[in-house]
């Protein structure tokens, strides 16, 4: 089976394409953004299964009709993984608005256009973001669920307060309202991942950098960080290891009880508190280097928010997620590796 995954590039997606390529169980198409970037990723997967293809601009609404074109009737599953996710711009429409809308229905409207009939399965990754925000996340008595959405609006987010929320709220709307209007025009059943903060290793020791993709640069930021420095007391979510989400993701496509579903890919909940707890308890060489905090308040921080109710989603899943330490070690112990400490 060939299945084809945009952004092939990024943190989550090449742990993707790792489990879709073991035991040569798939064949993969992945975009990328430049030849520089198909060149860098061939070369660590080394893989005859792997083609990577460029698809410069995600924001047009017909970016991917060439590779459908060229490839849509070998492809059975679309992974749509790309979407900004760090940026630096003062125009969140065109930056980081529009490439995850148009992104998301150029994706569909390409399926629709040259392989309606072939492609059987489409997951959207889209985020807890689109589920709740920080409002409603924060408020102690709400509890989310699989159908619970983030009621941000389209000025909070082109004025940048809400840019990234509002575009995967936005973006995934825009793959619903598709899905709706088209389904007797296509055969595909879509999956939507809303996924939590993603922590865990990258896919290939090279990719640790000075700065990290964004959810991992929140661990790595406390590592740069001295014994004086502050943590935000009030700042929690909820976290998933990027191996388990990665799975989600085949599962998504694989088991047929997932089709039409929103899932809420969490293991639980954590504050930014007992990331430095355990990188305190679990890393002595940073000890007495690095932020402290108030070891042990974050467990109190989370009675003060919300609830989050993902126990529909755990059970179709039926996946035994990674604990929080262990995530936080692993992506920690690779870090410190690459920088030889
Ligand atoms: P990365 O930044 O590592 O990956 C993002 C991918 O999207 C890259 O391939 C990137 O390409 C591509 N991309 C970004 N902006 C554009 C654009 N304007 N045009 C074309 N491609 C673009 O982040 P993650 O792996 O963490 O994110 C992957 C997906 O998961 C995203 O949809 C994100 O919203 C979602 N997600 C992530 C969470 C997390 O905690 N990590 C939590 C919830 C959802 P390039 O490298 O060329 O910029």
């Amino acid at each position: 089976k060939t299945v084809f995954i945009s952004g092939a590039n990024g943190y989550i997606a090449q742990h993707i394409i790792k489990q879709l390529l073991k035991d040569n169980k798939y064949r993969v198409i992945g975009s990328v953004r430049s030849e520089d970037k198909a060149d860098r990723i061939g070369q660590q997967f080394k893989s005859p299964n792997l083609t990577l293809e460029v698809v410069p601009d995600i924001s047009k609404l017909n970016a991917f009709d060439n590779l459908f074109q060229k490839h849509g009737k070998d492809i059975k599953v679309v992974l749509h993984t790309s979407s900004p996710v760090s940026y630096s711009t003062d125009d969140y429409e065109k930056d980081v608005l529009l490439p995850a809308i148009n992104g998301t229905r150029s994706v569909l409207e390409a399926i629709k256009k040259y392989c309606p009939q072939t492609v059987e399965k489409v997951v959207i990754t889209s985020s807890y973001a689109a589920v709740a925000g920080s409002k409603q996340e924060y408020q102690r008595g709400t509890v989310i669920t699989e159908d619970t959405w983030n009621p941000v609006t389209w000025e909070e987010a082109i004025s940048g307060a809400e840019a990234y929320s509002g575009s995967k709220t936005f973006a995934e709307k825009a793959a619903w309202d598709f899905w709706n209007a088209n389904r007797d025009q296509v055969k595909f059943e879509m999956t939507v991942i809303n996924p939590v903060f993603v922590f865990g290793p990258q896919a290939f020791d090279q990719n640790v950098g000075k700065k990290l993709n964004a959810s991992c640069e929140i661990i790595n930021r406390y590592l740069n960080t001295t014994p004086e420095t502050e943590v935000d007391q009030k700042k929690a979510g909820s976290f998933i290891d990027v191996r388990d989400l990665a799975r989600a993701h085949l599962a998504a496509f694989e088991n047929a009880e997932l089709a039409g579903q929103r899932l809420i890919v969490a293991a639980a909940r954590f504050s930014f508190q007992d990331i430095v707890d355990v990188l305190n308890e679990d890393f002595p060489q940073l000890k007495g280097k690095i932020a402290i905090g108030k070891p042990g308040a974050g467990k109190r921080r989370l009675k003060e928010i919300s609830v989050l109710d993902n126990s529909k989603t755990k059970k179709l899943l039926g996946i035994d997620f990674m604990p929080f330490s262990k995530s936080i070690d692993d992506t920690v112990d690779q870090i410190l590796k690459a920088r030889g400490q």
